[in-house]
């Protein structure tokens, strides 16, 4: 290995790096490099709040770059292999180096370039950098993939989790080409909705090492009682830094392994979970477009788009459904007990198909991933593995006074219920004319009037998912 290649993707980070690592062991010339594909299947395309966080990721690796004398080589293209292949002639490169991903059609394209490189005497080798198990190496007695977590996490979590890699930078060498300005992948929106981004997050590597430092120093040991309440910072936040790869989940993994029973229980078996939705992903590949059982492409949904847009929009009328499709708006992330909320609402309440909302959330999460969006989205509709079973319709008012006691999650997100004092934020329909006036609402002009009754909604999704259950025994 003389001149390298290191292409980048999901693993935008210097540090527990396998590819990096292995080049620099080689004592390589290094050109570190990242493709932006345009018109690409979905699958491999950003929405719009990932695209935001994307162009924070690859500034900050180019930074870290700049500081070993190197800089991150960008190309923007809609044909990815034929631009690769141009690099790697045009700089006499011998190897290409990169950690695998997993997603179906990302791993037919890393396949084809492969194969295409190879054909051409230029060397390939690719590691794990992203998961803690790959999905090929954990499978059942009858060597099957899983589909039911509880067994899955028993069998995976008996493999040792390898320690994270470790870099040495100081002697590295590194090639140089002339590539294209970041701004030129326009990646950030023109029109500045991602104002309170800024506010929220710090997309760098530096913030998800604070983040996880903070997160272990406060929060992880109450973990398992706090993560539920959705006004609290209970949770890590890592999943846009984990999905960019700006941090290892090995790397979390090890800095949180001795923390006791209750860690590796709790905010560790989280992380099995990442892995076990790449494990679906992977050996059902038809799972991100349809649903997982085959059967439920035939369910009956009642595809409003009106219904759709007031529940992307905030405004159906239930406050905390509202607080949690506005958070995801204003801030790119959702917390996960809302996303279970909201999406209930939408397949269940509401009979909407769940691709209706996982699109939403492809195109407004900071941290959309495709393996943890397709197995979340497709266990609130009950079509996926280890799915919620049929007749589990979250009703949204248990929910919000059960996780969010004192409405303070509503009143963040909903400045126009924010003077209903307590629990009562969660139904100002029960409120009277004159409590309403007083806290200055007006439903159906300040605040929407609920746009179904719940009871309804749920006994024509019970009905609904019955009879469809019937007919396909
Ligand atoms: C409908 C729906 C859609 C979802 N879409 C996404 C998505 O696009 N991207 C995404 O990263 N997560 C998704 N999730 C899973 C989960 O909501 C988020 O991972 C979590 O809220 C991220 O916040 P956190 O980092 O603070 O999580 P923590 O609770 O701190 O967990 C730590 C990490 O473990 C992993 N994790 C936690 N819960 C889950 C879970 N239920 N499934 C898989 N991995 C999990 C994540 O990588 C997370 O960052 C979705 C869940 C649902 C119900």
């Amino acid at each position: 290995m003389k001149r390298c290649l290191i292409w980048f993707r999901r693993d935008l980070r210097l540090q527990d790096n396998p590819a990096l690592a292995a080049a620099l062991g080689a004592g390589a010339e290094i050109l570190p490099v990242y493709i932006h594909g345009e018109n690409q299947v979905a699958q491999l395309s950003e929405g719009g709040a990932s695209k935001w966080w994307l162009h924070h990721a690859l500034s900050d690796l180019d930074s870290q770059l700049n500081e070993l004398g190197a800089n991150l080589h960008l190309i923007k293209t809609s044909a990815i292999d034929k631009a690769l292949f141009a690099l790697v002639q045009e700089l006499n490169i011998d190897t290409v180096l990169w950690n695998r991903r997993y997603q179906p059609a990302a791993i037919e394209l890393d396949q084809e370039i492969k194969k295409q490189l190879v054909d051409e005497g230029i060397k390939v080798k690719s590691f794990n950098a992203s998961v803690l198990n790959e999905p090929h190496t954990i499978s059942n007695k009858s060597g099957k993939p899983y589909q039911v977590f509880t067994p899955y996490w028993k069998c995976s979590r008996e493999t040792e989790v390898p320690a994270p890699v470790e870099i040495n930078l100081s002697s590295a060498q590194w090639a140089k080409a002339e590539g294209i300005a970041l701004k030129d992948l326009g990646l950030l929106p023109e029109i500045d909705w991602d104002k309170a981004f800024y506010d929220n997050w710090e997309p760098t590597r530096e913030g998800a090492v604070k983040r996880l430092k903070e997160f272990s120093k406060q929060s992880v040991s109450e973990y398992n009682d706090e993560r539920d309440m959705m006004a609290d910072d209970g949770t890590s936040k890592m999943s846009p830094y984990l999905h960019f790869g700006q941090i290892g989940v090995r790397e979390i993994y090890h800095h949180l392994r001795n923390a006791g029973d209750e860690v590796m229980h709790g905010y560790i078996r989280q992380l099995y979970w990442r892995d076990f939705a790449h494990h679906l992903i992977y050996h059902f590949p038809h799972s991100v477009e349809k649903s997982l059982r085959p059967e439920y492409e035939q369910f009956p949904w009642s595809h409003s788009e009106e219904m759709v847009q007031r529940w992307r929009k905030g405004q159906t009328g239930y406050p905390v459904i509202d607080a949690a499709m506005r958070q995801l708006w204003q801030t790119g992330w959702m917390h996960n007990r809302a996303r279970m909320v909201v999406g209930s609402f939408l397949v269940k309440h509401l009979l909407q198909d769940w691709q209706s909302g996982a699109d939403w959330f492809w195109d407004t999460l900071v941290d959309a991933d495709l393996p943890n969006n397709t197995m979340g989205w497709q266990w609130v509709a009950g079509c996926g593995a280890d799915a919620a079973p049929y007749f589990r319709v979250f009703n949204p008012l248990l929910q919000a006074k059960k996780f969010d006691q004192e409405g303070e999650y509503v009143r963040k997100y909903l400045p126009e219920l924010a003077n209903i004092p307590g629990s009562a934020i969660h139904e100002p329909w029960e409120l009277s004319e004159i409590e309403l006036l007083a806290y200055g609402v007006k439903l159906g002009e300040t605040y929407p009037a609920r746009m179904i009754d719940l009871y309804e909604g749920r006994d024509r999704a019970l009905e609904a998912y019955k009879e469809f259950k019937e007919l396909n025994k």
